[in-house]
Parts: structure tokens; C-alpha cells; sequence
């Protein structure tokens, strides 16, 4: 009982109990990826805190970011999704965040210049804490413990104390948020990041780049663009756009449930933990209770589709997420590999949109393209990343379709956890600094080159 289940059912093992929240509803169904607690009444005192919690995020802001996907859905704006793969809460501090929505924000300067509309700013972040497994147990040397689930459900640590699912870690999660969404709102109010300067820090970011001549031209094309606009007599701050929101995957059930909240307004509820939510490729099953709760909250959500993925079952994620076919409410985050994307990508874009539904497609380049390098690092090469983008945004041309937008994996900090970029890092620089408690990210000078060369072949 000590350890945490690959799919249990909400039902037992200790998780039924969520009075009155939205997750007690399908505690019929099947839910995987949930952890087993060994002690079901400290997780229901949990629960219930969570229930009587002040919300982290407000229906109006989350009606305002499917507002915003809706305009991606039409073609006139773009997504740009990005953080950790897995936050943790040693992480939390002024330094992460600022760094991490300083790099989105100069993405997203490149990307707006490059394709010539909006670019709507989503972060993996305030949230992202419970992660999915592949396998429920992991083998070191020869010793096999409950494989580490995000720190909202154990922790990373190599012993067996430190893997029993222990439920305060909700509240650890909900409170770590709940610091970081205030660095995020204290942040883009200050007015420190308006174009002007978000362009000279990707001036300096080009400075100290082997591929500066390459970058060149884009930056040069936003510096007359600057000046264009300031020598009109527009203020500088209409062109600021420090609008930013803030999104996870909602895994855990005994989380999301007791911080769903009624809005009166619209008589409608809504996941209180983050303005956007998304469904893994693990738990997307159209009969399972992750579906079953996202078809009863009205934020905008996201479902991450792998390279097996049918037109069929696109089809029944739309009739069961998003029947009203309503733009901006669905986002599909594609997760196919470089190798599969140009195969895999057109059949699914076709047959959603002969449907008539508006979803929005965007490219997670990172989750189809991981590799385990000889020292055993799990990593990931750039040209790959870059590869699938660029396939992503080639199948869409060729269909007269939106390419939608990005969903990557980064973080704001030099870590070397994947391979290649404008420093062209390689296997003995995993060494240096591997910080991801999870999976591999960009670092700020990868996230950076992985806009300029997106932005490069955009405007070829
Ligand atoms: C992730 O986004 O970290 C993840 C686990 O993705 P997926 O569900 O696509 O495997
Ligand atoms: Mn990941």
C-alpha cells in the first residue's frame, strides 16, 4: 500500500472521499496515474483544506485566455506554452520564475516579429508538479523503489520514505503555486518587461552567440520595427505586452477536484488551480475520469496526442471535450517526433477539421524526440526539436491550416540537459549542470536560438 499505482481507480486505494468536488463524480472510473496514499483520512483532512482554499485563478481570467486560443484557433495569433517538465518546490524562488518568463517573453518578441501576429504567453508554471510514469518502479543498482511522481505526490529522493505518496504534499503543491502565480502577477504588472526592453535582452543574448550572424537580420528587422513605431509617437507601452498565463497537467484528481469552484456568473465551474489545463497522453482515454472531469470544467484545456494516436480517437476527445465545437476551449498538443510528424500530423489535421471543429494545434517537440545518452542521461537533441517544429509548421502550410503554436519544455537557466543549440553541447556536458527533475528542457540560450531559427525559416 506503500507504493504508488500506475492506474488505479479513484474509487479505492483511498482516494474516494473529495466530498462535494467535482472529482468524487467519477470515482467509477478508471483514473490512472494516481498515487496510492497508505493513510485515506490524512488525504480526506487534505481535500477538505483544499475544498475551503481560496482559488489561485479566477473564471475571468480563464473566459480571457480561451478568448486569446480562440484567436490562435482562427489563425490570427500564436501559442507559446513553455516551463518545466516537472516544477519543483525547493524551485520556487524570485530568480526561476523571473528568468523563465524573461526567456518566454524574448521568444515570444522573435516569434511576434517573425509571423506578424500575436503571441499569446502560457506558462508551464504555478502548477506543474505531479507528473505520469511510464513505469511505476525504478531499478538502481540493483534496488527497486515507487518510481518519483512530481513533488506534489513524493519526493525525488532514492530511499523508501522518501516514495510513499504522502497527500500534505497537495497543500505543498497548492501554496507553491499559489508563490509563484504572485512572482508571475507581481512581475508583468511592474512594467519591466516592455518590448523595447525584452529586445535589448535579446540583444545581449545575440552578443554572445557562435550564431550571431545568423540572428542578425531578425534582430536588425525589430530594431527598424522599434523605431518605425516610436517614430510615429506611439507610446512604448502599447506595444508591451506582459499578458501571461499560467498552465499544468491536471493529474491529479484528489488535487483538481477540491479546487474546482462554481462560478455564479456563468453558472459554470472551473479547475481553480491554473487558468489552462491539459490531459497527458496517459490519461487521455475518452471513457477514463480525467476525460470525465475536463468535460465538466469550462477553462480552456489542452490533450497531448502521441504519434498512436487515431483520427477516430481525435474525433471522440472533441465530441467529449468540446461538443459545443466552441474555438479556444480545445487545444491538441502534438507530440509526434521528428521522425513521425510529416506522417502522423496531416490525417489527424484533416479529419478534425473536416469535422468542422476549431481546435488549436500546437507542436510539443520534446516528448516524441527523447533519447537516453551512454551516461545514461535522459536528453534530447535540438536539431531534433527544431526538426519537428519545422515539420509541424510544413504539414499545416501544406493543408492551408493553422500551425498553431509551441508547447516546449525550458527553463530561464544555463543547465546542459539537452544536447546541441547555438553552443552545440554535447554528451560529456551532461555532466555539468542535469537539474531537471524530470525530463530534459532548453535552456535560456537553446529556448532563444530555438525561436531565431523558427522565426529564420518562418520568414524564408
Ligand atoms: C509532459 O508534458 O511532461 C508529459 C509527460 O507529456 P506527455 O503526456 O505528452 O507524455
Ligand atoms: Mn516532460
Amino acid at each position: 500500500m506503500n507504493t504508488a499505482g500506475t492506474a488505479g481507480t479513484a474509487g479505492t486505494a483511498g482516494t474516494a472521499g473529495t466530498a462535494g468536488t467535482a472529482a468524487t463524480a467519477d470515482s467509477a472510473l478508471p483514473a490512472g496515474q494516481q498515487p496510492v496514499y497508505p493513510d485515506p483520512a490524512a488525504l480526506r483532512r487534505v481535500t477538505e483544506e483544499l475544498s475551503g482554499a481560496p482559488p489561485l485563478v479566477l473564471p475571468g481570467e480563464c473566459d480571457r485566455l480561451k478568448d486569446r486560443l480562440a484567436a490562435v484557433a482562427r489563425g490570427e495569433a500564436l501559442l507559446l506554452q513553455g516551463g518545466d517538465c516537472a516544477e519543483t518546490f525547493d524551485g520556487v524562488s524570485e530568480h526561476a520564475v523571473h528568468s523563465k518568463l524573461t526567456t518566454l517573453m524574448q521568444m515570444s518578441a522573435v516569434l511576434t516579429y517573425a509571423v506578424a501576429i500575436p503571441v499569446v504567453k502560457v506558462g508551464r508554471l504555478a502548477g506543474q508538479y505531479a507528473k505520469p510514469r511510464s513505469l511505476p518502479t525504478e531499478t538502481r543498482e540493483g534496488v527497486t523503489l515507487p518510481v518519483y511522481r512530481g513533488d506534489a505526490v513524493n519526493g525525488p529522493a532514492f530511499t523508501p520514505q522518501a516514495r510513499i505518496p504522502d497527500p500534505e504534499r497537495l497543500l505543498r503543491a497548492y501554496r507553491a503555486s499559489s508563490h509563484t502565480l504572485n512572482l508571475v502577477r507581481a512581475f508583468t504588472a511592474s512594467g519591466r518587461a516592455g518590448l523595447g526592453q525584452v529586445h535589448e535582452w535579446n540583444r545581449d543574448f545575440i552578443a554572445g552567440s557562435p550564431l550571431r550572424a545568423r540572428y542578425e537580420t531578425i534582430a536588425a528587422g525589430i530594431d527598424r520595427a522599434l523605431h518605425f513605431m516610436r517614430a510615429t509617437g506611439a507610446r512604448p507601452r502599447d506595444f508591451d505586452d506582459s499578458e501571461f498565463f499560467v498552465s499544468h497537467e491536471g493529474l491529479l484528481l484528489d488535487y483538481e477536484g477540491p479546487l474546482t469552484r462554481h462560478d455564479d456568473r456563468t453558472g459554470r465551474s472551473y479547475a481553480a488551480s491554473g487558468h489552462m489545463l491539459w490531459i497527458g497522453e496517459r490519461t487521455r482515454d475518452a471513457d477514463g475520469a480525467h476525460v470525465a472531469y475536463f468535460s465538466r470544467i469550462a477553462n480552456p484545456i489542452g490533450v497531448k496526442l502521441g504519434p498512436a494516436t487515431t483520427a477516430d480517437a481525435a474525433l471522440r476527445l472533441i465530441d467529449r471535450l468540446d461538443p459545443d465545437r466552441e474555438p479556444g476551449r480545445l487545444t491538441f498538443v502534438v507530440r509526434l517526433g521528428v521522425d513521425r510528424v510529416r506522417e502522423v500530423l496531416p490525417p489527424l489535421v484533416e479529419k478534425v477539421t473536416a469535422s468542422g471543429a476549431r481546435v488549436v494545434w500546437a507542436c510539443d517537440p520534446m516528448h516524441g524526440n527523447t533519447l537516453v545518452a551512454p551516461s545514461g542521461h535522459k536528453t534530447r537533441r535540438f536539431d531534433d526539436i527544431l526538426g519537428e517544429v519545422r515539420g509541424f509548421f510544413e504539414v499545416h502550410r501544406a493543408l492551408g491550416t493553422h500551425a498553431g503554436g509551441l508547447h516546449v519544455e525550458l527553463t530561464g537557466d544555463d543547465v546542459t540537459e539537452c544536447l546541441g543549440g547555438g553552443h552545440d553541447l554535447g554528451f560529456p556536458d551532461l555532466f555539468h549542470r542535469y537539474e531537471s527533475a524530470c525530463d530534459p528542457r532548453l535552456n535560456r540560450g537553446q529556448s532563444l536560438d530555438l525561436a531565431f531559427r523558427v522565426a529564420g525559416f518562418l520568414e524564408d
